[in-house]
C-alpha cells in the first residue's frame, strides 16, 4: 500500500452477527463517517456479517478486509486470535467456525444454571433478547442483561464478579487450538494476528511460549493498538513486535456506541518504526 497515503485503519469490530449492537452496515457507516479508509469487520466465530460489510463498505467508497476473530484455548484460558484478509467462503475455514460455535448455546444454558445458584433470574431467555444471530449467544449477552436488570451498573462488573474466568458463572470451554486456527486463517489466504495481548493471564514464561508457538506456526501478526490496552499497554506490545518481529495491528474492538473504550477508527496511530499488518495489501 503507498506510503504517500494516509491510512485510518479499524482492523478489529464486531456486528449483530455476534455480540456487536449494530448491523454491519452500520458499523462500516460508523466507521466511514469516524474517517476510517482500512477496515476490517471481525466478528467472533463467524464471517455471517462480510457479504452485507463489503457491499457498504464498498458503496462507502472505504477499503474493506474479510475478517474474523477465532476463539482459542491455549493453556488452559482463552486467547483470541484475529485473521485478516481472508476468503470469506473458504469451505475449511467456514466449517471450522461452525464447529467451534456449537457449543455456545449449551455453554450459555450452564451459565444460566450458575447465575440462578448466584441470584440473578431468568439469565437464559434475558440473554436471550439481546441475541441477533441464535447462533452466537456470548457472555457479552448475558452481561447486557446483567446490566440492564441492575445486578451490575457496568459490563466490566459483571466479568469481575460471575463471568470472567475466576468467576462462579464461568463455564470454561475447549474452543479450537491455536494450530487450528492459525491454519484456517492461513490456508483460506488470510493472516493471523494475536488479539489484545494485554489482556490474558499468562506469566512472562508463557507469553514467551505463546509468541513463540504462534510465530512457529505462521501467525504474524500482534494487535498493538486496541481498544482493551492501556497506553502503557501500547507502548509494552509495541516492544513485543519488535522482539518477535511481528507486523503490527489496530482495532477499537468495537461492539457499541455505548460500551466504546475506543470508538471505531478514533484509535492513536501505531508507532512508525512497526511493520503495520496492511504493508503489502494492494
Ligand atoms: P465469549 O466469547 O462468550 O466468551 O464472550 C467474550 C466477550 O465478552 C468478549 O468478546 C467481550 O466482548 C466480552 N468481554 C470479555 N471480558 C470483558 C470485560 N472484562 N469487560 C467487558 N466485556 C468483556
Ligand atoms: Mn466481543
Ligand atoms: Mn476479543
Ligand atoms: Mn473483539
Amino acid at each position: 500500500m503507498k506510503e504517500d497515503i494516509i491510512i485510518s485503519a479499524d482492523l478489529h469490530c464486531h456486528s449483530t452477527v455476534s455480540d456487536g449492537v449494530l448491523s454491519p452496515e452500520d458499523v462500516a457507516r460508523r466507521a466511514h463517517a469516524n474517517g476510517v479508509t482500512l477496515w476490517a469487520l471481525t466478528d467472533h466465530d463467524i464471517l455471517d456479517g462480510v457479504p452485507a460489510a463489503r457491499a457498504q463498505a464498498e458503496a462507502l467508497g472505504m477499503r474493506f478486509i474479510a475478517g474474523v476473530e477465532i476463539s482459542v484455548t491455549w493453556a488452559g484460558h482463552t486467547v483470541h486470535i484475529v485473521g485478516l484478509n481472508v476468503d470469506d467462503t473458504d469451505i475449511a475455514l467456514v466449517e471450522g467456525l461452525r464447529h467451534i460455535r456449537s457449543g455456545r448455546t449449551e455453554r450459555a444454558q450452564e451459565m444460566a444454571r450458575r447465575l440462578d445458584a448466584m441470584g440473578v433470574v431468568d439469565s437464559y431467555q434475558g440473554a436471550l433478547s439481546y441475541v441477533s444471530n441464535p447462533a452466537l449467544i456470548s457472555r457479552t449477552h448475558f452481561a447486557r442483561y446483567l446490566v440492564d436488570r441492575g445486578y451490575c451498573s457496568k459490563l466490566q462488573e459483571v466479568f469481575s464478579r460471575y463471568l470472567g474466568e475466576r468467576c462462579p458463572a464461568y463455564v470454561p470451554m475447549q474452543w479450537s487450538s491455536l494450530e487450528q486456527a492459525v491454519t484456517w486463517i492461513r490456508q483460506a489466504g488470510g493472516r493471523a494476528v494475536i488479539a489484545h495481548p494485554g489482556r490474558y493471564d499468562y506469566t512472562p514464561t508463557q507469553f514467551d511460549a505463546l509468541f513463540h508457538e504462534f510465530r512457529e506456526l505462521g501467525g504474524e501478526g500482534i494487535e498493538v493498538v486496541t481498544g482493551s490496552h492501556t497506553p502503557d499497554q501500547y507502548r509494552e506490545y509495541a516492544a513485543v513486535a519488535r522482539r518477535y518481529d511481528f507486523l503490527a495491528s489496530c482495532g477499537s474492538d468495537f461492539h457499541s456506541p455505548g460500551e466504546a473504550r475506543l470508538d471505531l477508527g478514533k484509535l492513536p496511530p501505531l508507532p512508525a518504526d512497526l511493520t503495520p499488518v496492511w504493508h503489502d495489501w494492494n
